[in-house]
Parts: structure tokens; sequence; C-alpha cells
């Protein structure tokens, strides 16, 4: 529960959403009874296309092999699928989702550009919100305004074509996505990074849409992007961010991975979500986000699956704590006093803010919000794993626990 942790619960379900909670109760017959069950995880972070490359850039094609090479085999991808097999990855990839414990998604979808026809920039962001109904997983829609390849208005490689918009046209696709979009369904808005696009058009979208939307932004995720920020505006990307923009509990600043102290406290007064995608960042090489001194400042945050190198919430959060104990050297770094369990401080927090940032009814066992949901087993006979906060510990960091997804 919101509150932690509570025996004898019981939901009232009406067509996938909570209409009753009480707790403290004797069963009765004719429901169905779950042991140890917590609500799903939000997935704040995904370019779905991707996932038709996990695992398939493992191997050396340069001495330093970076973010930005993995960035080039990306391209490749973004630029041969057309839309059925957008479909296909969607579809599947959706139900890996669901399988794997998430309630939600936020795509950040930026290959706007039909393959064959250059003009049709609809296509491919409705074909994802199909893909997404057709599995039953809520999705906030997150078209992305790519306008330029670097810091100060740099022109776009031929390989980022089909990411292409204009303020114009940006506008036009959002309003047409929140026609057609399902009920379920949220249309968010979305600027790739400080590098992709500037003061001016982020500025002619805000005030064309409407306010009150999820805004979602990559943010400092490589040291690279600092540094032609710095050079360029002289200020940080969340320094230039909040300089610019009045950032408040609707934004999201993705990955957020290289910050400072200044920054940080931006960050956390502000409200705003940092959306942290551990396996992923670990994979590209990105950094190991400040965990400790946001915590310290009561900062919100929320997971992501990101490229889909692996789809698992209870990996991220291992993945996240794992990180925080090697750069520290200590364990147990994401809890507190007042919640000394790792798996249950992380789960609650995530789930609470993966909900702010998706800006749907997501957050968890609560009236009006979506019932999905994990049960959690224990599978080794010879410990005994308590329910509770035991069990969940136990499934994020031991081959103990078995999960299963009910909605
Ligand atoms: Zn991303």
């Amino acid at each position: 529960m919101p509150s932690g942790w509570q025996a004898g619960v019981r939901l009232a379900v009406n067509q996938g959403v909570i209409v009753a909670v009480e707790t403290g109760v004797e069963m009765k017959g004719g429901e169905q009874v779950h042991g140890t069950v917590i609500p799903a995880m939000p997935n704040a972070h995904s370019h779905v296309f991707q996932r038709a490359m996990a695992g398939l850039s493992e191997y050396k094609t340069h001495p330093t092999d970076s973010f930005w090479s993995w960035r080039d085999l990306m391209y490749r991808l973004a630029n041969e699928i057309d839309a059925e097999q957008l479909y296909c990855v969607a579809k599947t990839c959706y139900q890996e989702m669901k399988a794997a414990g998430y309630s939600s998604v936020c795509e950040f979808h930026y290959v706007h550009r039909d393959k064959a026809k250059n003009e049709d920039f609809l296509t491919a962001s409705k074909t994802v919100m199909k893909a997404a109904h057709d599995v039953g997983l809520p999705i906030t829609m997150l078209p992305v305004l790519y306008a330029f390849s670097g810091v100060g208005d740099q022109p776009l490689h031929p390989e980022q074509r089909r990411f292409e918009l204009s303020a114009d046209e940006y506008i036009a696709l959002w309003q047409q996505l929140n026609t057609v979009k399902f009920p379920e369904q949220r249309v968010g808005i979305c600027f790739h990074s400080i590098r992709a696009v500037n003061k001016e058009l982020m500025t002619q979208v805000l005030d064309a849409l409407p306010q009150g939307v999820p805004v979602h932004i990559h943010i400092a995720e490589q040291q690279g992007e600092i540094d032609q920020s710095i050079e360029h505006h002289g200020l940080r990307p969340v320094e230039w961010l909040y300089r610019h923009f009045a950032v408040d509990a609707s934004w999201s600043l993705v990955h957020a991975t290289h910050l400072n102290d200044q920054e940080i406290a931006l960050i956390a007064a502000s409200g705003a979500v940092a959306v942290i995608c551990p396996l992923t960042e670990a994979n590209l090489g990105d950094g190991v986000f400040a965990m400790p001194e946001y915590q310290k400042r009561k900062g919100h945050w929320a997971i992501g699956s990101d490229s889909h190198i692996e789809i698992n919430p209870s990996a991220e959060m291992k993945m996240l704590e794992y990180s925080q104990r090697l750069v520290h050297q200590q364990r147990n770094v994401c809890c507190d006093e007042s919640q000394p369990h790792v798996g249950t401080w992380m789960w609650l927090q995530a789930v609470q803010v993966g909900a702010q940032s998706a800006g749907l009814p997501v957050a968890g066992f609560q009236i009006n919000q979506r019932f999905a949901a994990i049960s959690l087993e224990a599978t080794q006979p010879t410990i005994e794993i308590k329910p509770g906060a035991e069990l969940l510990d136990a499934w994020l960091f031991s081959d103990h626990v078995n999960h299963r997804f009910i909605s």
C-alpha cells in the first residue's frame, strides 16, 4: 500500500479500476486470493523500437566504443524499420513489459517519418499507440521534437532525417494524436534533449499546447553533451533548462546522470522527476546517478527500461542499488531510517513517482487507480522468507522468489 505493508487487504476492481480498498479483513467466498502482492511498476522511459537490437551491439567496433558508437548502430535500425515491423516489435515488447510486471509505459517516440512516404509523420505514432492498446498496456505517448544534431542549432545528419519535425508539424502531430488516442491513453509533450531543440522551439510548443500534461526530456546523460552545453551556453544542461523554463512536477528529466550539487537541489526543489534507467545506463556506460545526494533532498525519481536491453523492473532496481554500493563501498544505500528495507523503499517511491511521470492513474493500490499487480512467491523451501518486505527484498536481490503479473 502507499503507506507500507498491510495484511488482509481486499481490493474491489471494476473494469480494471480499483473502486474500493479495505484492510484488516477476513477472507470470504468468491474472491481471488493472493499472498504477497505489490503494485505493478510504471515504466517511465521507453524507445520501443530499440528492443529489436537488444544484446546485438556487445562487440568492439572501435578502441573507444561508447554511447556515441552505439548510437550509430541504433540509427541504422531506426532507418530500416517500417510501420509493419514497428507494430510487431512494439506489440511483442509491450507484452513482455506486462509479463515482467510493468503497469504502463511512457513511450519517447522519435522515428516519425514513414520509411517510404517522408511526408507522413503520423502513422508511426498511431502504430505504437495501437500496439499498446492491443496488448492492454496504458501508454503515455510522447512524440519527440527533434530538430538539430547538436547544441547551437547544428543541422541534422542524414541518418537523423526520419526524426525531424518543425514546431508547426509537431503541434499538428500532437493535436492529432490527442484526438485519436484510446481512452486509457495520454499524450504528453517531449523534447529529445537540449542538443536537439532550442529555447525558441520549446517555447513555441509549450505556448501552443495545454499546460499540465507530462513533459519529458533527456538531460545530462553523457559528459559530451554537458561539454557542448557549457561551451555554447555557458551553463550546464539542467542549469540552462531551469534558467529558461518553469520546470515543475509535470516534468520528467530522463537520465540526469551527471549533476552537480546545485542541479540536484534545483530538480529536487521543483518536484520534477529524475527518470533513472539503470540497466541501459550501465549498458551504455553513461555513469551512475547521484542517489545519496538526491535522496537527502527528497528528490522524486522513477525508473525506465529505455533501450530494453532487459525488460525486468526487479533487475532495474537491483542495478540501481548495486551501482550505488559499488561506487560508495556501502550496503543498503537506497533506503532510510523510516524504511530500512531497500526493496520496499525503492518500489513504493518508483510506483508513486512513475505515475506522476506518466500522468496516468497507475499509482498502486488506491481508489480510482488502475489495478495491475505482481504476486510474489518464495521458491526456496529450506530458507524461511517472511511475507512482505523480506519477500520483496529477496525477489530483487536473490533468485529465491518467483513473480506473476495479475491484472
Ligand atoms: Zn532515452
